[in-house]
């Protein structure tokens, strides 16, 4: 890793915060009910994402926002996740300034992305998944605000 660092220099992909956490449930609309009632959370707007094959919906308590994540395409990884792991916590979402440039210096410290190019996702957002292997383990969704 020395080498990179040298190469690399200072370049960091700065995240700016931790956007939300993403939970993948099976019934969207039982678990916002639930954290509205028992948690007192706002928000819970449904939203299809086709180009994940799924439906969120976001509810905050303050800054802090948990994305809830129903698929409804058999064939997505969300589905396979839950039908191979159950419901739970799926990613951890960092909001960055510029999606291509965290990636593009990610890589050189052999963080690679698992969507071949960035995709839309909710609100007005575009978002990409880093492979888990690179991370520890944990799946880091990439998301960057778009006007
Ligand atoms: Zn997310």
């Amino acid at each position: 890793m020395k080498d990179n660092k040298s190469e690399i220099g200072n370049r960091k992909s700065k995240i700016k915060k931790i956007d939300h956490i993403g939970i993948v449930v099976k019934d969207i609309r039982r678990v916002i009910a639930i954290y509205n009632s028992s948690f007192g959370m706002e928000g819970g707007e449904i939203e299809d994402i086709p180009s994940y094959g799924v439906k969120v919906a976001h509810l905050s308590a303050g800054d802090s926002s948990i994305e809830l994540i129903e698929p409804v395409s058999p064939s997505t990884g969300i589905s396979r996740f839950l039908e191979k792991r159950g419901e739970g916590i799926h990613h951890i979402s960092f909001e960055v300034d510029d999606i291509q440039s965290s990636l593009s210096i990610l890589k050189k410290w052999g963080i690679k992305s698992i969507d071949k190019v960035p995709r839309k996702g909710s609100g007005n957002t575009l978002v990409t998944f880093l492979d888990p292997k690179g991370t520890n383990g944990v799946l880091i969704e990439l998301l960057q605000h778009i006007s």
